[in-house]
């Protein structure tokens, strides 16, 4: 899926990597949070410490992404898939199947796994923000709420997202048909991603260009996922390399 990508570290039998659109997520996130979020929240300090807990945030941001991706994979192997790698990119992360689930139960545990992995990663960090106070109290507050955010993205029903995957293999379970589970989830995300794309214009017409290029790009994302997604298990039956966010 990813070409030009630089290998990081292995961890526990997988290999992460970069791709270089990650660092266009990291400068935005970056940005947002060291001159935005983190001085609207803790008003008073020098501009030094938001670019401290900016930073911070980040990397709490690529933790969050490789750990829900972890459990995705480890999940994923332990009902027999082979996965060949996480590569973090400018929407977050993927999981690089290198087959596809054999069963729905198995598909289903695995898509289930990340969002459930970062809803507690979540709890985590609320958590640490209660024992902690101060600007590492605001950095944690934040990793929990992105944690939510992870989890809520990658459940919309968006095939090959998270939530995609689990509609998949409970209409796989209910027909025992998974070209044609897998032609009515593809079909979703395309609606969902046109939804996006209508949200991202009336955006733009709002006047919020930002956040309204940000829709476009996602739900033109979701489409295409969608549409790879479907050529793949239907017309070439290859795996579909990507597991979501
Ligand atoms: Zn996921």
């Amino acid at each position: 899926m990813f070409a030009h990508r630089l290998p990081l570290f292995q961890l526990l039998g997988l290999q992460i990597r970069l791709h270089p659109s990650w660092f266009l997520l990291a400068a935005l996130v970056l940005w947002s949070l060291g001159a935005g979020y983190f001085p609207y929240v803790a008003p008073g300090r020098a501009p030094f410490v938001y670019w401290i807990m900016a930073a911070a945030g980040v990397l709490g941001l690529a933790v969050s992404v490789v750990a829900h991706e972890m459990a995705h994979a480890l999940v994923g192997r332990r009902f027999g898939m082979s996965i060949a790698g996480i590569t973090l990119f400018v929407f977050g992360g993927v999981a690089e199947l290198d087959s596809e689930p054999t069963a729905p139960q198995g598909e289903a545990l695995m898509a289930l796994a990340g969002p459930l992995f970062s809803v507690a990663a979540s709890g985590l960090f609320y958590g640490l923000e209660d024992m902690s106070g101060g600007v590492t109290g605001v950095v944690l507050d934040y990793l929990g709420f992105l944690n939510l955010l992870l989890a809520g993205f990658n459940m919309l029903p968006a095939f090959p997202m998270d939530g995609g995957r689990v509609l998949r293999a409970a209409l796989w379970a209910w027909r025992g048909d998974v070209v044609w589970a897998t032609r009515w989830a593809t079909a979703g995300a395309a609606v969902l991603g046109l939804g996006m794309m209508a949200v991202g214009v009336w955006q733009i017409v709002e006047g919020a260009l930002a956040a309204g290029v940000w829709w476009l790009v996602v739900g033109f994302f979701v489409r295409a996922a969608a549409a790879q997604a479907f050529h793949r298990v239907v017309q070439t039956n290859s795996p579909v390399s990507a597991i979501g966010e």
